[in-house]
């Protein structure tokens, strides 16, 4: 076969899609990967980087569009690189979807024949994040700007209504960045570690209006720091203004002080008819509408009848917890982040719930500590983990511990089918597979899945 050279243009028609959303087409027994390209186009691409089987070539002229394009709605969709499926059909990223859930249960977790459900899909699949962060720097003029990373660089594309979050993001971003411009306050700059401002973080209470803003600075104060303030005050809503201190040269966004600055230092939200508080360093759903499709399926596959003992493992704030707690007789709740247990217990007391009790710590030593000391039973055990999924000393307490059920919510389908598969060489079977779209326009699934152990 002739070798494909960098530089070369050559045509061709995309026959799949890999899981991080590239279009996967083939030339002389190249497999050619094209981000940006959709399964059914013909294209002409530009070839990158050809190595011995495969090679990475650039979209550069569609030259007969998929039957499933549409036109992205976002101006900067191809720079952003945020929505890798904005040019897909919505009916067709759902179908994506589950065949990523199919394909990662079948050659990590080696499942056959499971049956996975068709995606919980959106109403409205833009406008339904409730947090942004954008970082802040400067642009070549010298004046601030908010907006994303170009690719893989340190220079900021400014775009200031992403169309997955709130329209108001852009009314916040402008108080901000006229204060910075008026009283030239600098914005960090992260290769000289120089600077103020880093990040600004808004959360909306989809429910209650409430507004959250959280100013990520390489210090502790701005100056002029009252003008800023009352600037974001006269935006509606605003309940709550902090200032969050991140000194480390690191691309974490936030760090673990945080300083009151105005009105809570939280904001409220319902999913259901529960109220939930919210800070700044708490994880909290950013699809809120999506969000009580997936713990109402969690629920029902939780399977409760008021008599049960249930773990929450990885709860945030309580979410799942209070949402489970209200059909079983008691919860217990595990969570690494402090400031997210804090805010679980005042959620309980909130709520009236009176039958939960949280941990801090991590799921995989508060766990099997516990079943060691007080030999701890559950009925029915939830996970929710972060992407890389449970660690295995959790998993072996869980298997030891024997609970009828368990069910496991997750961001990330690799590791779950990895741990599904421990799982299941541990005496559980996988009764459902439940996708939910919690993030439309971009290849992230979420999935819930409900195990029942073997008799
Ligand atoms: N179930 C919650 C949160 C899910 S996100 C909800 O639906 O809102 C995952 C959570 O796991 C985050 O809050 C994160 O802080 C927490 N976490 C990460 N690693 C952990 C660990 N090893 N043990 C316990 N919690 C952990």
């Amino acid at each position: 076969m002739e070798k494909l050279k960098k530089n070369e243009m050559v045509r061709v028609r995309i026959e799949d899609m890999g899981h991080d959303g590239a279009g996967i087409g083939r030339v002389d027994g190249y497999a050619l990967f094209v981000k940006d390209a959709l399964i059914g186009d013909l294209a002409e691409v530009k070839i990158m980087k050809a190595k011995k089987n495969y090679a990475y070539a650039r979209l550069m002229r569609i030259v007969e569009p998929s039957p499933f394009r549409v036109e992205p709605r976002c101006p900067v969709s191809r720079q952003c690189g945020g929505c890798q499926l904005q040019a897909m059909d919505y009916e067709q990223q759902l179908l994506f979807k589950q065949r990523k859930v199919e394909n990662n249960l079948k050659r990590i977790g080696g499942f056959e024949n499971l049956c996975v459900q068709p995606v919980l899909g959106m109403e409205e699949p833009f406008r339904y994040r409730n947090k942004a962060q954008f970082p802040i720097g400067t642009d070549k003029e010298g004046h601030p700007v908010a907006g994303f990373y170009a690719g893989r660089t340190h220079s900021i594309i400014s775009c200031m209504d992403c169309l997955l979050g709130h329209p108001v993001n852009e009314q916040i971003l402008d108080a901000v960045l006229n204060y910075m411009e008026r009283f030239q306050v600098p914005a960090y700059d992260e290769q000289t570690g120089k600077g103020l401002v880093r990040h600004v973080l808004v959360r909306v209470g989809f429910s209650t209006k409430e507004l959250m803003v959280c100013l990520v600075l390489n210090g502790r104060k701005l100056p002029k720091q009252e003008i800023l303030v009352e600037e974001l005050t006269k935006i509606e809503g605003m309940t709550s203004i902090t200032i969050n201190v991140n000194t480390e040269r690191s691309n974490v966004i936030l760090g673990r002080e945080l300083i009151p600055v105005w009105g809570q230092t939280y904001i409220t939200d319902y999913i259901g008819d529960l109220a939930y508080q919210i800070s700044p360093l708490s994880f909290y759903q950013v699809n809120p509408a999506q969000t009580r499709k997936l713990y109402e399926t969690a629920l029902s596959y939780a399977g409760l009848t008021g008599k049960e003992t249930v773990w929450d493992l990885y709860c945030g704030i309580g979410t799942i917890s209070l949402f489970l707690a209200r059909k079983a007789k008691k919860v217990y709740g595990v969570e690494i982040i402090p400031q997210a247990i804090e805010d679980a217990r005042k959620n309980a007391a909130r709520n009236g719930i009176t039958n939960a009790e949280f941990f801090v710590g991590k799921s995989e030593e508060i766990l099997p500590e516990y079943y060691r000391k007080n030999g701890g039973y559950a009925d029915v055990i939830v996970v929710d983990p972060p992407r890389k999924g449970c660690e295995e000393a959790l998993l072996e307490t869980i298997v030891k511990m024997q609970p009828a059920r368990v069910v496991y919510v997750s961001c990330d389908s690799a590791t779950l089918a990895r741990d599904l598969k421990y799982l299941c060489g541990n005496g559980f079977r996988v009764e459902k597979v439940q996708p939910v779209d919690m993030f439309g326009q971009t290849v992230h699934v979420e999935t819930v899945c409900l195990l029942s152990r073997n008799k």
